[in-house]
Formats: C-alpha cells, sequence, structure tokens
C-alpha cells in the first residue's frame, strides 16, 4: 500500500506522462496484485494499452516499471509488434527517463 504523499507522487507521475508521451491509443494504468517475481506488464487490447503495475512493489519500483512500461505503449505501433525490448522501445525508454529524470530533478 501507498501512503497518501506517495499516491500523490504516483498520480503525478502518470499526469506527466499522459501530458508529455502521448501513445498511439489511450493508456489505462491498473495496480493489480501480481506474484512477487513480477513487476507489470502491457497489453493492446482493442485499441488501447492496458498496463498492470504489481502493486505490491514500493513507489520507486512501481514508477521505474511504470516509465519501463509505458516506453511500451510508445513503441507499440501494430498489434503483431509484441512485448519486447527492441531499438524502438530503447529509444522511447531512453526518451522517457531522461524526461523523467529532469521533471524529477534525479538527473541532477
Ligand atoms: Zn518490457
Amino acid at each position: 500500500m501507498l501512503t497518501s504523499q506517495e499516491r500523490g507522487i504516483w498520480l503525478q507521475t502518470l499526469n506527466w506522462l499522459r501530458a508529455n508521451h502521448r501513445s498511439k491509443h489511450p493508456v489505462v494504468v491498473r495496480s493489480v496484485k501480481m506474484r512477487r517475481d513480477r513487476c507489470g506488464d502491457t497489453e493492446l487490447r482493442c485499441r488501447l494499452f492496458l498496463i498492470r503495475i504489481n502493486s505490491t512493489l514500493p513507489l520507486q519500483s512501481r514508477v521505474d516499471t511504470l516509465l519501463h512500461e509505458w516506453a511500451h505503449a510508445m513503441a507499440w505501433y501494430a498489434p503483431e509488434h509484441n512485448d519486447d525490448h527492441g531499438p524502438e522501445w530503447g529509444v522511447a525508454h531512453a526518451r522517457i527517463y531522461s524526461a523523467w529524470e529532469k521533471w524529477t530533478g534525479e538527473g541532477k
């Protein structure tokens, strides 16, 4: 469970992603209980990206997972382009991550 302050950071991060890193399809993010060794995943369903994040993770891991999964939503152009970590994903992830570092001041 997140504290209310952590929940605020989580929602701000989501809003920031939605405003600054638009994907081709709408993105829905759900926090769900998953096995401990899973962080999250992304599926394309009916022109909608569904990102699931393991709700048992601490906030920083959840944010890292969210940035990782969001990059899939940015890089995933066609339904048959499946979930891997190829060059398009790498570029999307690097772009999101460095923008996020600037936004949060983490990169200083
Ligand atoms: Zn991945």
